[in-house]
């Protein structure tokens, strides 16, 4: 699972793998070269956010899904007219 952050020390957007990082990996800022991991102690409490992130993106592509399809409909019936 990807995702991004802002670095810490200097702002700049980092992409990475959430699970990675939950797994204990480290990142590289490409803008100051700072080094962006998890700390063995917080791995469980980050896993959890993750999981539950997880959950509320599956459940929001569910509702962009439902939001697509109204505009279909909407379309379909203006063009009738
Ligand atoms: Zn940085």
């Amino acid at each position: 699972m990807h995702s991004a952050i802002n670095c810490p020390n200097c702002g700049t957007p980092i992409d990475l793998d959430l699970t990675g990082l939950v797994q204990g990996h480290r990142f590289t800022c490409p803008g100051c070269s700072a080094r962006i991991g998890i700390h063995h102690g917080s791995q469980p409490r980050v896993r959890e956010a993750v999981t539950g992130m997880q959950a509320l993106m599956q459940e929001r592509r569910k509702g962009a899904r439902q939001a697509d399809t109204r505009t279909r409909v909407t379309t379909s019936m203006r063009a009738r007219k």
